[in-house]
């Protein structure tokens, strides 16, 4: 049984008062107490941006990976120990631009690791950049005169690439957004959770008002196996249209169970291959 004190590290948050990680961090924490998540069948790995300081906050066995590159290191964790649950937590900077291609080809590839996408549509950490996210228009500290730049979905270049299961959900709901962190981790196969959370600082649009005026939850008559559906919503952004929830969700062998060298017991238990290093060393060196 894991309890929110063994999770707890002697590191206070240095998020700005307000910001959508706090609330972000709060589910998670929920769905390890409920689903009993520990460092013996668990590990977190994150990019950089404001929500890779969730791992310090955190005791799990984590990672924090270079700029866009968490998504090769979580899909090497899972290759060598895929009895592991692996999180990736990332930001729109870190997964869409400089890791756009590792987010495309981890989705192809039906890794079985769960990505977390902390999307506040700017730079935070850098204090206040365009990012992939970024809407049209929208005068940040790169684009003085408006960001000449459309953004782009996650959700529709996740459904574009192959993923298995794809969700929104909102930082302003716990109960929700803990759901949905349970619903990803039990899907066998890449899940992409994409959370809108309101960088207080940088980005005055999406805010928490903002987002409780504007999404919604897919309804009980929602068809999740529908992908032409979810690639409509996916597109859809603006005044009542942001849809909240699970929208695309099948089964499909992962990459792991595929692989025949883990089939009866994970990577790390099997022998060496070769135990003598000096030897490689000496022939490709
Ligand atoms: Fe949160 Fe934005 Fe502050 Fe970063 S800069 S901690 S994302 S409010």
């Amino acid at each position: 049984m894991t309890q929110l004190a063994d999770l707890a590290t002697p590191y206070f948050p240095t998020w700005c008062p307000g910001c959508g990680n706090f609330t972000i961090w709060a589910a998670f924490k929920n769905a390890c107490v409920q689903k009993g998540w520990d460092s013996t069948n668990s590990v977190l790995v994150a990019g950089i941006g404001c929500h890779g300081h969730l791992v310090n906050y955190t005791k799990l066995t984590a990672f924090e990976g270079l700029h866009g590159r968490a998504l090769p290191v979580a899909t090497g964790i899972k290759l060598a120990n895929h009895r592991l649950n692996v999180f990736v937590f990332t930001g729109d900077g870190d997964s869409l631009a400089e890791g756009g291609n590792h987010f495309m080809h981890a989705c192809r590839r039906n890794h079985d690791i769960k990505i977390i996408l902390h999307d506040n549509a700017i730079y935070g950490l850098t204090t206040g950049q365009a990012s992939p996210r970024t809407p049209h228009g929208f005068k940040t500290k790169s684009t003085p005169d408006g960001n000449p730049d459309d953004p782009v979905s996650p959700l529709t270049i996740a459904l574009a690439a192959g993923a298995t299961f794809v969700a929104r959900g909102f930082s302003g709901d716990i109960p929700q957004l803990t759901e949905l962190f349970i619903k990803a981790s039990e899907h066998r196969g890449i899940a992409l959770l994409d959370i809108l959370q309101p960088c207080v600082t940088f980005n005055k649009d999406y805010s928490h008002a903002f987002y409780r005026e504007n999404a919604y939850y897919l309804g009980q008559d929602y068809d999740a196996t529908n992908k032409g559906e979810a690639l409509k919503r996916s597109l859809e952004w603006g005044p009542k249209q942001i849809a909240l929830g699970v929208l695309y969700q099948v089964n499909q062998p992962s990459y792991e169970s595929q692989i025949p060298q883990i089939a009866q017991k994970p990577l790390i238990k099997n022998s060496p291959v070769h135990n003598n290093l000096e030897d490689l060393f000496k022939k490709y060196i």
